[in-house]
């Protein structure tokens, strides 16, 4: 039985090779990547130990069956995953640009991404998990997948299972509004939230990321854990705040980095590393997760995350 359970979009990424191609001309386009923010989430976590189950869709095609491979190979739990032999495994696409920002066009909804039905939600599965993870990602997608993440939620509180919560918000295609009244009910069922600073205010209506920050503890969240980029990442608890510097690294490709860290914070979590350490752990496998083109590609191994912990001490 998995320890963290993660549900959501498992998709391929198929992204521009050259820097500053967009994506309304033709050009040469590289992949197909395994992807899509949960997915990444779930390899990453059991690639650095953790016991991990994902709850997914997937067409029985080509694409789909990178996904599969990777996802098993790396010793993801597929349990509640399936293939849907009627449906496309879903795509996105992606051009990157030399200031850093990446423009992404999708095919998730309609596509197997998009299929998800509640009798994927056992009950006996959640039972002696740590965690369930959310990614605000997957509830915006349709309203099935919004209706089982709600009804995951429920059974994971039922189980005793904490949920934690990665915003991973983007306001361009659903608008901020609608995209807070979504991640509310996760909000207020959340242990562990994983904003950046920019989500954080979205979510809230504040202005100042660590009002927004305080505003979520408030809710009720325990642990609100800012990710802020080459900058590292600052942890808040009730009374505490633990500002943690990132690890110097050369940035190939941001994708998956946020997803990764939140892999790291919580399998170092549950290896009962303190909030603080496991920041400090998150930071260093969001740092070798941009050091490598692909979504799910720089997602690293414990000894790399410890390699690098210990170089940098010396
Ligand atoms: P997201 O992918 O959700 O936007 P971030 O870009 O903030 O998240 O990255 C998540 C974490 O990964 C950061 O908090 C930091 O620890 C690490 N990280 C990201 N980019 C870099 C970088 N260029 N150098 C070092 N660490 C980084």
């Amino acid at each position: 039985m998995p320890e963290i359970i993660s549900m959501g979009e498992a998709l391929v990424e198929i992204m521009r090779e050259k820097i500053g191609a967009g994506l309304d001309k033709p050009e040469v386009f590289i992949g197909p990547y395994p992807s899509g923010a949960p997915a990444i989430f779930a390899d990453c976590a059991a690639r650095l130990g953790g016991k991990v189950g994902f709850v997914g869709t997937i067409g029985n095609d080509d694409f789909g069956k990178v996904i599969q491979d990777r996802l098993r190979f790396d010793g993801v739990d597929l349990t509640y995953f399936q293939s849907k032999p009627e449906a496309t495994t879903g795509v996105a696409f992606v051009a990157y640009f030399s200031d850093g920002s990446r423009k992404f066009l999708y095919h998730i909804r309609n596509a197997a991404s998009g299929v998800i039905d509640k009798s994927r939600i056992v009950s006996s599965y959640f039972k002696g998990a740590r965690f369930l993870h959310i990614n605000g990602s997957a509830v915006s997608i349709n309203q099935d997948w919004k209706e089982t993440i709600y009804l995951a939620i429920e059974t994971a509180k039922k189980n005793g299972v904490k949920i934690s919560f990665d915003p991973n918000i983007r306001p361009e295609i659903l608008g901020v509004d609608k995209v807070r009244a979504l991640c509310q009910p996760i909000i207020e069922n959340a242990s562990i939230v994983f904003p950046s600073g920019e989500e954080a205010t979205m979510l809230t209506g504040k202005k100042d990321p660590e009002e927004a920050v305080f505003a979520l503890l408030e809710k009720g969240t325990d642990v609100v854990v800012l990710k802020k980029g080459s900058l590292g990442s600052t942890v808040y608890s009730r009374g505490t705040k633990y500002d943690v510097p990132a690890f110097e690294v050369e940035e190939i490709d941001p994708t998956g980095a946020g997803d990764c860290f939140d892999a790291g914070f919580l399998v170092s979590l549950i290896q009962k590393r303190s909030l603080k350490e496991s920041a400090r752990y998150a930071n260093a496998v969001g740092a070798l997760a941009v050091t490598r083109k692909g979504p799910m590609e720089g997602a690293p191994f414990p000894e790399e995350v410890d390699k690098l912990i210990t170089l940098s001490k010396k």
